[in-house]
């Protein structure tokens, strides 16, 4: 669990940044069919403010993301970084602010739902499945524009300044 100790809390709020363990937090990825994984630990930044009626979290986490390109299908790892974490909870009675569930559901909707390993991945080639991205291969009818056109509507033009 992400549990701040907030009974020195004053006007001024308090700082609250280090580490948790991905297993702590019980992140974890319940749909099969999202092929992702987190890595070790979530970071965290958090400022917590006293305001009336409760206590309010505010700051950002990260945590790194073990992913496979839709494209060429390479593993890959990204930061996942939130920086607009924001949370209010009402009379906290207890010495500790448990913010598990906040940050876990938080982390969790911000996962990206199209996953590449950078934006301009060519993918594989559809005739010969050889990786377009480290070498062009020999099918003449597949150089990978396809999919430089998919992500970018403009790609088109691009073609016309030749
Ligand atoms: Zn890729
Ligand atoms: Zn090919």
């Amino acid at each position: 669990m992400l549990k701040l100790d907030i009974r020195k809390l004053d006007n001024e709020g308090q700082m609250f940044t280090g580490k948790v363990q991905v297993d702590a937090l019980e992140l974890e990825i319940t749909d099969p069919s999202v092929d992702l994984s987190f890595g070790d630990e979530v970071e965290y930044s958090l400022h917590v403010s006293s305001v009336s009626e409760g206590v309010l979290v505010a700051g950002s986490v990260s945590v790194d993301v073990n992913a496979e390109c839709g494209r060429c299908l390479c593993k890959y790892t990204f930061k996942l970084e939130l920086n607009d974490i924001c949370h209010f909870s009402e009379e906290v009675k207890e010495n500790d602010l448990d913010v598990s569930d906040d940050i876990r559901e938080d982390i969790l909707i911000a996962l990206p739902s199209k996953l590449l390993c950078n934006e301009h991945c060519k993918g594989l080639c559809t005739n010969c499945g050889k990786n377009l991205n480290n070498d062009p291969c020999d099918c003449d009818n597949n150089t990978g524009d396809d999919f430089d056109k998919e992500v970018n509507p403009w790609g088109a033009l691009d073609d016309l300044n030749v």
